[in-house]
């Protein structure tokens, strides 16, 4: 991947402008979006018969309101939305070969593909160096990527922001004023003779936007939420700035591990536990947003329709955002990580509603990417996912290694077989941490493989049963060995029985 030349920031900025004003800008919203669609769909048809989307191409003097330049900007926007979401794809293309049951070098061949984003081309890519690609790994790459396609939806131009350069805003620093900051001139859809008509709106700067460092860009994006809210973004490159930060900043943890707690939001392997009261607060609106979903379906309506519900769960995802910010924010300042290590990112927790589970994970998933991709372009942090399977069971003793569901026990960890003890969720982390140097553990995918793994290199260590202990009549406290009612050890359990007639 090309390195990024510019890292950009956007800081919201509140506008005063009378309503006249507010309307005409918020014409010029819907119409973008809607621009926005028709070249979303020129791009995606292009890019069917190509595989390339091209930001140069349409018609020069398009029919449309907004006026040629800023088709050109909106079309700019939508390539890069669509490459996203192709980059996105290539991602996931890259976990679905890895989980396949292809050959290694068949393997190699796909990721060679994706990596040229040539799942779509007539003929295979040339490259000069081995792996060398034919049309069957072609056409079994355009297959696979087809059924990617089906599976995710496009990205939707619906709700977009209008994002213009300095050809469509100008910004100027209001200086006679105490209660306007900037004033910044943009074109509406009337024209006024060749040219369109221009605005001026008022924007009030905040200390979070005026304390950005990095370089002011002469980029301006205009939001119009759900509520019908008009409000402004000024972007900032910050990549010199983070370059800084990333220079100076001093790691004292090479690496450290989180794992979603049950009753804090995160446990670390050093054995922080982030975030206490945020399941409580979530669980609480929980309660409500369930309540409102059950009454709206009594009358047969979607919960959707409900206002309450909208903003009940809107309360849940920017209460979770902040504090996700918060907590990374805390662990760099206490912790120093060099590098995270975090479970798959697919929140489960038992004590929330299907509904809320299904809205935090879906939610929650990107709100954690996007925090960490933020502190690598900040500090250098580095990031992996780990699979997380039976990392709550498996005793975190070296020596050990003892997989038992029972090893469990709310929030205390008590290994049956060794008796080491640790809090359940930090255990759970550092399990995690241990995980991701592994290399017998760290390629394999799905929960048995991981399970078949820790179930023979337990018994590599430990083959034979505690006899004395089985022969004794169970006697409270009598330490019987637990993998003879352990699920996992049941077919050790088999041979071991009928090798000694039991
Ligand atoms: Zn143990």
């Amino acid at each position: 991947m090309a390195k990024a030349t510019k890292v950009i920031r956007v800081d919201r900025l509140d506008q005063c402008a009378n309503t006249g004003k507010q309307a005409a800008l918020k014409a010029v919203v819907a119409e973008w979006r809607v621009q926005a669609q028709i070249l979303a769909n020129e791009q995606w048809f292009l890019w069917q018969y190509t595989g390339q989307c091209n930001k140069m191409h349409g018609r020069k003097y398009p029919d449309s309101p907004l006026g040629a330049a800023r088709v050109q900007m909106c079309r700019h926007q939508v390539v890069g939305v669509i490459d996203g979401h192709l980059a996105s794809l290539a991602d996931q293309f890259k976990s679905m070969v890895a989980q396949s049951s292809l050959t290694t070098e068949q393997k190699h061949r796909l990721y060679r593909i994706n990596k040229a984003r040539a799942w779509q081309h007539r003929l295979p890519p040339t490259f000069k160096t081995a792996p060398f690609v034919d049309e069957n790994d072609l056409r079994l790459a355009r297959t696979l990527f087809r059924r990617l396609l089906k599976t995710h939806r496009k990205p939707s131009f619906r709700f977009i922001n209008v994002v213009m350069d300095e050809r469509a805003v100008k910004c100027a620093k209001a200086s006679d004023s105490k209660v306007v900051d900037y004033w910044l001139t943009l074109p509406t859809l009337e024209r006024d003779g060749r040219q369109f008509r221009k605005i001026a709106v008022p924007l009030k700067s905040n200390d979070f936007a005026e304390g950005r460092k990095g370089q002011r860009l002469t980029t301006w994006q205009m939001n119009l939420n759900k509520d019908g809210v008009l409000s402004f973004g000024r972007l900032t490159d910050v990549k010199k700035p983070f370059e800084q930060s990333v220079e100076t900043y001093q790691v004292r943890t090479p690496v450290l591990a989180l794992d979603w707690g049950m009753n804090t939001l995160f446990a670390s392997s050093e054995g922080d536990l982030l975030g206490r009261g945020t399941l409580d607060k979530i669980s609480a609106l929980d309660k409500t947003i369930c309540a409102i979903a059950r009454g709206q379906q009594r009358h047969g309506l979607k919960p959707r329709d409900s206002a309450r519900y909208c903003a009940k769960v809107s309360a849940m995802r920017g209460y979770l955002k902040t504090e996700v910010n918060r907590i990374f924010n805390r662990l760099v300042a206490t912790r120093a990580p060099g590098h995270l290590v975090v479970e798959k990112l697919d929140f489960r927790n038992p004590n929330l509603s299907k509904r809320m589970n299904r809205l935090i994970s879906n939610f929650g998933r990107g709100v954690i990417k996007d925090k960490l991709a933020d502190l690598g372009s900040k500090y250098g942090i580095t990031h992996e996912e780990v699979n997380p399977a039976y990392t709550s069971q498996e005793c975190h003793n070296t020596a050990c290694g003892y997989v038992d569901r029972r090893n469990r026990d709310g929030q205390q960890f008590q290994c049956r077989a060794c008796g080491k003890q640790q809090h359940a969720d930090v255990k759970a982390a550092k399990t995690l941490r241990h995980r991701c140097s592994d290399d017998a553990l760290k390629p394999l995918h799905g929960r048995t493989a991981i399970l078949d793994v820790l179930v023979r290199r337990y018994l590599e260590r430990f083959d034979r049963p505690r006899w004395s202990a089985l022969s004794r009549p169970r006697s409270r406290g009598a330490a019987l060995d637990p993998r003879l009612s352990n699920p996992h050890f049941a077919d050790w359990t088999a041979k071991a029985r009928s090798l000694h007639g039991l």
